[in-house]
């Protein structure tokens, strides 16, 4: 038996407890692995509390990431004792997922630990932070530097935004932060922020075009406030959305497309292919130190795991929580 997130769905009732689970019932795979860490992201939070369905069949047990140490392999890609990380791939969604002592994975979704990280220093990091890195090669990708100009990141005080805050100024970027929380602007400018912005400025409905401010911008807050990240974007700049925490629609104009030339690029960490997966772990492990992972992240246990999903939801958590399993 190994102790594990459980979400149950029984006659329209959604569950979600921290249950014993028998070895036998876990999911097919050819890796066997005792997770270390794991985290709470955004997507782990609407899983748990079933406020969007995220869970594709029941029951289902947490977790959309892992670090941990392979215990027993089937297949040729890792040894027993291996370090191994897991970002997405539908685990925590349609496979048994990272927010228990145990996970039966397919080899193919893991890659090895970067080597100068830990497991609670991968976790710390954790899907929030490796979305942010995506985010950052792809402006760089699309011919960004930090010589362009400035780069907003929306949502700043969340665990994408954080990191993308903290990724950009250390690699020399001009950062603009919006946020709700204009409490935590001390936290944002010893990330690196250079300018703070209400995000009240870009969360109604605005103009098709705006007064250009950034070059770029990695937005995790769709609707309206991406629409009007691309209206008020420098001519031929370009916008990584990735989020949806204020809405999944998008309803913008194509005017900044067509009179200003910009680019939008969307961001997917699930379905990621390995090479880009394994350049942003290893690019985030020589942009990101101890001291900056102990200012973005906080630390749980697994039982801590379900009433911190709903302050999460509720926008009361700053920054990544880590969960110790
Ligand atoms: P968090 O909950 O940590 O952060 C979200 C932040 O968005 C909040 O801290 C808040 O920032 C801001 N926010 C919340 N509600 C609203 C609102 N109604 N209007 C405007 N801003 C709002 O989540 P994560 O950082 O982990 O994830 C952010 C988004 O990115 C989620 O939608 C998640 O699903 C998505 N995501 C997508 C991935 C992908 O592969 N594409 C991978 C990882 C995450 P503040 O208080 O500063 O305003």
């Amino acid at each position: 038996m190994f102790k594990a997130v459980l979400i149950q769905q029984q006659d329209e009732r959604y569950t979600a407890r921290l249950a014993q689970v028998d070895e036998a019932d876990l999911p097919e795979g050819d890796v066997l692995v005792e997770v270390g860490y794991s985290t709470l992201n955004y997507k782990d939070a609407l899983a748990i509390t079933g406020k969007s369905p995220v869970v594709r069949h029941f029951p289902m047990v947490a977790g959309i990431d892992l670090a941990g140490t392979v215990i027993e392999s089937d297949g040729t890609k890792f040894n027993v004792g291996d370090q191994v990380l897991l970002n997405g791939w539908g685990v925590g969604e349609k496979h048994w997922g990272g927010l228990a002592e145990k996970a039966c994975l397919k080899s193919e979704w893991l890659i090895p630990l970067p080597q100068n990280l830990t497991p609670k220093q991968a976790m710390s990091i954790g899907t929030a932070g490796y979305t942010a890195m995506l985010c950052v090669n792809a402006l760089e990708e699309q011919g960004i530097t930090a010589k362009s100009g400035s780069i907003l990141v929306t949502g700043a005080n969340g665990g994408v935004g954080s990191f993308a805050v903290a990724i950009l100024a250390k690699l020399g970027y001009r950062v603009m932060a919006s946020t709700g929380r204009p409490a935590e602007s001390e936290y944002l400018k010893a990330l690196g922020a250079a300018e703070i912005i209400d995000r009240a400025q870009l969360s109604e409905k605005g103009k098709p075009l705006m007064k250009e401010r950034w070059i770029g911008a990695v937005d995790s807050v769709g609707s309206h406030t991406l629409a009007n990240v691309c209206a008020g974007t420098q001519y031929g700049g370009v916008v990584t959305a990735c989020g949806l925490a204020q809405g999944l629609d998008f309803p913008a104009t194509v005017a900044p497309f067509i009179l200003r030339g910009i680019t939008l690029k969307g961001i997917d960490s699930v379905m990621c292919p390995e090479a880009k997966r394994i350049q942003a772990w290893q690019r985030l492990a020589q942009t990101v130190d101890d001291g900056l992972l102990s200012a973005i992240s906080s630390e749980i246990t697994l039982d801590e795991v379900i009433p911190a999903a709903t302050r999460l939801l509720n926008g009361e958590i700053r920054g990544r929580v880590v969960v110790k399993i």
